[in-house]
This record gives structure tokens, C-alpha cells and sequence, in this order.
């Protein structure tokens, strides 16, 4: 019998290897410096020429590497940093694989170039698609350097996938971008041909170190997040207020344990936080490391290691969610100014004195620094209550009455109430005046918010009320979903829907949740059960009852096209100030915008 089953050659084991590792030339620089802070390198300097496919080069003041060390560095599953199973659980060092420099090797052209410290000379290898060709003794300082020149230039079919020569440059200062945002200790620059891309200098402070990478006026927008959730779990960082956002996820940089990471369930949850805040298919600007027992998250579940497995998925997603959203919502950006020196003063100093109830205000609405309030809602007589007409039948729930007692009317009015109202525009825009600036406030937009929040209240609070139904409402699902259903009976219970087994696949629906009885019972359920089985968790079932909530909120506001009287004009602003997050409409638009006198006097032509 002849043998057709054979052990492949090394050099074809690195390449398949390097099939996974090394897609493109910003897979190389990150693979190299994520050598290079492991080295301990405090000063790292990375080159590129034609967005890398000609030349990366990276130089690093690291440990360096001795001779012996730098030939086993370009074998396969050669590695410095794990050395028993164990290890591998308790990884501190970004690689630990051993496979990245024989993968890139195998690939290219590439030149090895190290000294250790205890060493008086360097040493160089030059390899050629993984094989070495030349090795030698050279003058070199301490530390690493590295240059892959002429990237897949023994592959031709993954060198056709490279793309243009800027595109490949983005990826590669994405990837140094990232490390630059974990590790602001090091100093990093990133030159293309002739040209600083990144040049960022060590920084003590994260808000610096952002502001050097994302750009200064960024970091205005953004606030600082700083939540333990036990003993071995915390979140530090920074997020965007809902005004600042992007088309796409890139901005949200989440670390864990200090790695990169790019996390369906870590996104989710961020995204989660900042639900209701943000318009369809626009994502927040985040920067955030986790930190947490390594034992509880596995960094082996992918080549590249950028994804995670959590041992308690949902533990973390609620952790991450519900801290990013308390971040949010109790936010100090109304009124604060920031200046030089309050930017580096960590957040919570500043949490307690600045109540959820100014709600959520974007930059625009800033005080400018030692601005007062002014008293112009005393103008108006405190009205009973809610709005009046046909706006919103009966007492407006959401006006607490607290905000009418007497103990209120000695605080400062908030920021809405604060306003000089001058007037209505089109009946569906309210003027206002603020210190210089004109202030235009969306009159549905801010009585959705308002409606929103006072219905989520309720939802929250548990008192879910139910409606049954005169006729049960037979509901045939497939076996999946019946299984599903089954499984959820209770979790659906709690949260107001009444099903019953009726037989084969069959479910009876007796009570809906009295604020979603309106709609789509049973599309809403079957969603609702579909998503209960792929997470094991009822994020749609608030998502469903947030969508729910916002048309309710929708139906029963103040509608463009209605003139309000000034009474209600302030009971309006009131509420405002009275729930969260009311500079957004739950669809995340605006509830308002601000005009300086500057803008306006350049309408004019005046400036
Ligand atoms: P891993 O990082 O998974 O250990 P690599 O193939 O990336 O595997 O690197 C192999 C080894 O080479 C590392 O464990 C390390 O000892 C050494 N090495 C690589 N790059 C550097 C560097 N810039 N400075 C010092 N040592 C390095
Ligand atoms: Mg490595």
C-alpha cells in the first residue's frame, strides 16, 4: 500500500500559518509592535512605504534579542512568553503564539536587526521567504529593529488582495492608532514615505493621549467613564456624548486587559448604553479598557487574537451597558467648562453635584465659564401642570409634582427652563434667547423625549401592566420557537405577556403588555422569542418595547404645527429638565440647536 498522507515542510507550515495571521501589511505592524511593546519598548518608530507593501520597518528601544534568540525567533511556535499550559491562562504579553515573525517571514523579504542589552555587538539576519540567507555580526544600538520588505512577493494570489496604496496605509495607522490609545507610556510615530502620520509623545493622562490621536476639539465631546463592577472587573475610559457620532463602529476602541479587541458582545453592550440616543446606523465615539481576571477571559480563541471569549457573556455585557448608560445620563457637560485644568480632573468629582435632571446637553449648549442663569422662567406664572389643550390629555405624569413644590422653586431652574423664550416659529420651533446666542428647540422632538422617558420609567419600575385580550390570540410557531417559547414562559410573564400551551405548536396569547397591546402582538412575540434563543438574553424585548415606547411617545407629543401658549412653553421646558438624556428625541435627533450672535451677524454680513 503506497502512503499518500505526509508531514508538511516547515517553510509550508509558516505560510499556511501566516494565511491566518498575515492579511494584509497592517496585519505585519501589528503583529511587530505588538513584539515591540512586549519587549518593553518605550519609543517606537514604524515606517511605511507604498502603504507597506514595499517596505515596513519598525525600530523599538525594547530588550532586543540576543544571537541564539534571534535565529529561534524566526522558527514556528518559538516564544519567549508562555512556557507551560498554565501559562496560557494567565497571559500578560500581547503574543504568546510564537508564530507571527516565521508567518511574515515566510512571506518576504525580511531583516532582522537586535542587540541586547548585555551584548556588544548586533546581530542581523536576512531571511527570504522564511529561509535564511545571510546572518552576521553588525554595529547596532540596543533594542529591535525589523523591515519586511516586498510583502507576498511569493504569493502572488494574496498580493492580488492588497488594495490601493492608501486604503492599506488607513489600515496600518488603524492598527498603530489602537496600540497608541492602550499604551500612552510609549511614544509612538507612524511615517509614510516622508510624511508624520501619527507622532504622539508619552502621556500621563488618557484624555491627552486621545486628544493627541483623535484630534483635540474631539475630546470636548467626550467624558470620562470610571466604574468597578466587583472584584475583578472594572471600565475606564472615555465616551462621546450622543451629538458626536460616526457611520460605522471604528471609533469605539475596546481594550481588554489591555489588548485590542474587537467584541460582538462588548460592541453590543456599548451600543446598548447609548440606546435611544443615537439615529439609525450612527455609532458613538468610545474608548474603553476593560479589565478583568484574566481566568474569566480566553484571548486563545483566534489567531489574530482580537476576539475574546467571556466565561459570563451576559455578566459583561450588562456591566458595560449599564455603566456606559449611567455615564451618560448623569453627564456634567451642560454648564461645565473645561477648562485647562478641570480637563484632566477625573469626572467623579464633579458626578454628584451635577444632578441627572439637567439632562443631557451637547457642546453647543455649553455655559460659557462664570455665565449665570437667568430668571426668565419667572416670568411666566408656574403653571399647574403638564401641558394644557389637546396636547396631552389630562396631567402630565412626567411633570413630578416635586417640580412644582415649594422646595423646588429655590433652586435654579434648569437649563431648558432657564431659557428666554421669545417665540414660536412656524408653531413648531420655540425661539429662545440664551446670554448671546439664539436657541432654536424642536417643540416634537423635545415633548417626544419627554413623553419617552416617562414611559420607559414606568416600564422600569416594573409595573408592567397588562391588557387581556377578549379572544385569546392563537399563535403557530415552528418547533424551534416552540421550544424557545417554552423555555421563556416565566421571562415573558414578567414582562406582561400571558402565553399558554394550546396544544402542538400551538401558544395562546391571552394579555399583552398594556403599552404594546396597540401593535403587532404577534410579530412583536416572535421576535421577542427569537431573541430570547440567540442571546439567551431579552435585549429585544426592551428594544421592542423602546421601538413601542418611542411610537407612543410619538403619538401622544406635541406636534409640529400646534401654537402653544407661553404657560405651556414652560411646562414643556420643565419636563425637559426634568428626565435624561433631553437634548435627543429617542430617535436620536436633536432636540435643539444653538446660533451664536457671531453666526447670525455673519448672515448679515456684519462680520
Ligand atoms: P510571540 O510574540 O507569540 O512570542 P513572535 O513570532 O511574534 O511570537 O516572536 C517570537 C519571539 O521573538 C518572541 O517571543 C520574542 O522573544 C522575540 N521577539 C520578537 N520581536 C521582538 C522584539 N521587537 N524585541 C525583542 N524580542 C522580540
Ligand atoms: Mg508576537
Amino acid at each position: 500500500m503506497s502512503q499518500n498522507i505526509h508531514v508538511l515542510p516547515e517553510n509550508l507550515c509558516n505560510k499556511i500559518a501566516a494565511g491566518e495571521v498575515v492579511e494584509r501589511p497592517a496585519s505585519v505592524v501589528k503583529e511587530l509592535l505588538e513584539n515591540s511593546i512586549d519587549a518593553g519598548a518605550t519609543d517606537i518608530l514604524v515606517e511605511v512605504e507604498s502603504g507597506g507593501k514595499r517596505l515596513i520597518r519598525i525600530v523599538d528601544n525594547g530588550t532586543g534579542m540576543s544571537q541564539d534568540d534571534a535565529f529561534l525567533a524566526l522558527e514556528r511556535h518559538a516564544t519567549s512568553k508562555v512556557r507551560k499550559e498554565e501559562d496560557l491562562f494567565a497571559v500578560s504579553t500581547l503574543g504568546f503564539r510564537g508564530e507571527a515573525l516565521p508567518s511574515i517571514a515566510s512571506v518576504s523579504r525580511l531583516r532582522l536587526r537586535a542587540r541586547s542589552r548585555e551584548s556588544e555587538t548586533g546581530w542581523e539576519i536576512y531571511a527570504e521567504g522564511g529561509s535564511v540567507r545571510k546572518a552576521g555580526e553588525v554595529g547596532a544600538p540596543c533594542g529591535t529593529t525589523i523591515e519586511v520588505r516586498n510583502l507576498f512577493f511569493n504569493t502572488p494570489a494574496r498580493r492580488k488582495f492588497m488594495r490601493r496604496e492608501q486604503t492599506e496605509m488607513g489600515h496600518v495607522a488603524d492598527v498603530v492608532t489602537r496600540q497608541a490609545l492602550a499604551f500612552r507610556h510609549i511614544r509612538f510615530r507612524l511615517v509614510h514615505g516622508n510624511r508624520a502620520i501619527i507622532e504622539a509623545h508619552p502621556e500621563e493622562s488618557l484624555e491627552a493621549r486621545v486628544a493627541a490621536i483623535l484630534g483635540r476639539p474631539l475630546i470636548r465631546e467626550m467624558r470620562y467613564v470610571d466604574e468597578d463592577g466587583g472584584s475583578d472587573l472594572s471600565l475606564r475610559g472615555l465616551v462621546s456624548q450622543p451629538s458626536q457620532t460616526r457611520s460605522a463602529p471604528s471609533h469605539i476602541y475596546t481594550f481588554i486587559n489591555g489588548r485590542y479587541i474587537r467584541d460582538r458582545v462588548v460592541q453590543h453592550a456599548v451600543m446598548e448604553g447609548y440606546r435611544s440616543l443615537l439615529m439609525k446606523g450612527r455609532y458613538p465615539l468610545a474608548v474603553l479598557f476593560i479589565d478583568i481576571d484574566p481566568a474569566l477571559v480566553d484571548v486563545n480563541v483566534h489567531p489574530t487574537k482580537q476576539e475574546v471569549r467571556f466565561r459570563d457573556q451576559r455578566l459583561i455585557h450588562d456591566f458595560i451597558s449599564s455603566a456606559v448608560r449611567r455615564n451618560l445620563r448623569d453627564s456634567s457637560w451642560l454648564g461645565e467648562s473645561r477648562d485647562e485644568s478641570s480637563q484632566t480632573a477625573p469626572v467623579d468629582e464633579t458626578r454628584n453635584e451635577i444632578s441627572g435632571d439637567r439632562g443631557f446637553v451637547p457642546q453647543s449648549m455649553r455655559f460659557q465659564k462664570g455665565e449665570t442663569i437667568r430668571e426668565s422662567a419667572d416670568r411666566y406664572s408656574a403653571p399647574s401642570r403638564g401641558l394644557t389643550g389637546n396636547a396631552t390629555p389630562g396631567p402630565d405624569p412626567t411633570v413630578d409634582d416635586d417640580l412644582f413644590k415649594g422646595g423646588d422653586e429655590a433652586q435654579a431652574p434648569g437649563f431648558f427652563s432657564s431659557l428666554q423664550v421669545l417665540g414660536q416659529y412656524h408653531q413648531s420651533y420655540i425661539l429662545c434667547q440664551d446670554g448671546d446666542d439664539l436657541v432654536l428647540v424642536d417643540q416634537h422632538a423635545a415633548h417626544e423625549r419627554v413623553r419617552f422617558e416617562q414611559l420607559r420609567r414606568q416600564h422600569h419600575s416594573r409595573e408592567i401592566e397588562r391588557q387581556s385580550l377578549l379572544f385569546p390570540l392563537v399563535v403557530e410557531v415552528d418547533f424551534l420557537e416552540a421550544a424557545q417559547l417554552e423555555e421563556h414562559l416565566q421571562v415573558l410573564a414578567d414582562l406582561g405577556f400571558e402565553v399558554e400551551p394550546f396544544g402542538g405548536n400551538s401558544f395562546a396569547v391571552k394579555a399583552l403588555p398594556h403599552l404594546l397591546a396597540e401593535g403587532d402582538a404577534e410579530a412583536l412575540l416572535r421576535d421577542v422569542v427569537a431573541e430570547l434563543g440567540e442571546t439567551g438574553k431579552a435585549d429585544r424585548i426592551d428594544d421592542a418595547f423602546d421601538e413601542v415606547l418611542m411610537l407612543m411617545a410619538c403619538h401622544g407629543s406635541v406636534r409640529a404645527n400646534q401654537s402653544l401658549t407661553g404657560v405651556e412653553i414652560l411646562a414643556l421646558f420643565k419636563s425637559l429638565d426634568g428626565v435624561d438624556f433631553s437634548a435627543q428625541c429617542p430617535h436620536g435627533r436633536p432636540v435643539m440647536v444653538r446660533m451664536g450672535l457671531g453666526d447670525v451677524e455673519r448672515l448679515f454680513k456684519r462680520l
